[in-house]
């Protein structure tokens, strides 16, 4: 990094996101501060935290849950790789040859491209729900209960008291059409599978309906997948990889071991998202732990990447100074001169 490029990590209020083309997650703290509350509240369950402190853990746990969503759904990770080889093609007609390059980069073209890519997310279907309501929903759904043990359906709806509509829309929908408690109970699993299709709100909405006319006493019996193929004509299910244009898709590696997850029968995808925030600690947890960006000290950031990634690569290489950190920091920094493609 020469010594006149100042990265600018985040946005000024933003607290978190998620990077959708590298799968960083940057979050709006010290790593200190991050790993040190971690560590008291693994000791013990018995911490009263303070408000901020609850905040920073849930809204890890929020934007690693984005990161899994991606890994697995197709719906999700095509989209991913439609942006990332836009900027491929676009790296290659314009290269970024210095870093003080980057202030002046032609973004124009390529900003239109991201848009025209992510504006499918934003397109509103049944009960004026959008793919971003039913994603964003989910995530807060998975930090709640993650952190909140024996979290009941009353206590959820305090929660989300005032929160923004793209935290409760979704789930607003699914408890007008399932009741408060069978919608707390299939939100995170029905969530899920409206992304393993081709239309995420019809099919989201599809199994709402479809579930509220299945006998209660018949409900424990139901087939998921079956529901799925009834509800939704196209299904696509979990993410095929293609060969990478640019070597940073941290998302791939994590498919990959994704994959080998479910040639072993380790992991069945309807049992670990109906109750996702039971099954992140598991199996699930070093291979669905995103490369995360902390801000320890004005100028001076630190890239955890998981020892999973990259597993023949060396440490040293990894590390912020090493030529691929240096790269992911610079795809960050794209977007910070683009329209941010972040879910928050
Ligand atoms: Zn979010």
């Amino acid at each position: 990094m020469t010594k006149n490029f100042q990265p600018k990590i985040l946005q000024p209020n933003g607290w978190a996101f998620l990077d959708w083309i590298t799968g960083v997650v940057r979050i709006n703290r010290s790593s200190s501060d991050y790993f040190s509350l971690r560590e008291k509240t693994l000791k013990s369950d018995n911490i009263t935290l303070k408000q901020d402190e609850a905040l920073l853990l849930e809204t890890v746990t929020h934007e690693s849950f984005h990161y899994l969503q991606i890994c697995t759904s197709a719906y999700l990770y095509n989209l991913v790789r439609r942006l990332h080889d836009a900027l491929s093609k676009h790296l290659i007609q314009h290269p970024i040859l210095t870093y003080e390059n980057l202030a002046s980069w032609q973004m124009t073209s390529l900003r239109e491209e991201f848009q025209f890519h992510t504006s499918i997310l934003n397109i509103a279907g049944p009960e004026g729900l959008t793919p971003l309501h039913i994603l964003e929903a989910a995530a807060f759904y998975m930090q709640k209960r993650y952190h909140l043990r024996n979290l009941t359906p009353a206590q959820y709806q305090d929660e989300r008291a005032g929160e923004c509509v793209e935290y409760t829309l979704a789930y607003d929908v699914a408890v007008s059409i399932l009741g408060e408690n069978t919608a707390f109970t299939v939100f995170p699993l029905f969530a899920a599978m409206s992304f393993w299709t081709s239309k995420p709100v019809e099919t989201f909405v599809g199994l709402c309906q479809r579930f509220a006319a299945v006998d209660v006493i018949n409900r424990g019996r139901v087939d998921f997948h079956q529901l799925l193929t009834e509800v939704s004509p196209h299904v696509l299910g979990r993410p095929a990889l293609h060969p990478p244009t640019l070597d940073i898709r941290l998302f791939d590696q994590t498919i990959r071991s994704l994959d080998a997850l479910y040639a072993a029968h380790r992991l069945d995808l309807y049992v670990v998202m109906a109750q996702p925030h039971r099954h992140l600690d598991g199996p699930l947890v070093d291979v669905v732990s995103p490369a995360i960006i902390f801000n320890d000290k004005p100028g001076n950031i630190l890239v955890t990447t998981p020892d999973h990634f990259w597993p023949n690569h060396p440490r040293d290489e990894k590390h912020l100074s090493g030529a691929r950190a240096k790269l992911m920091t610079q795809v960050i920094r794209l977007f910070e001169l683009s329209m941010q493609i972040q879910v928050a």
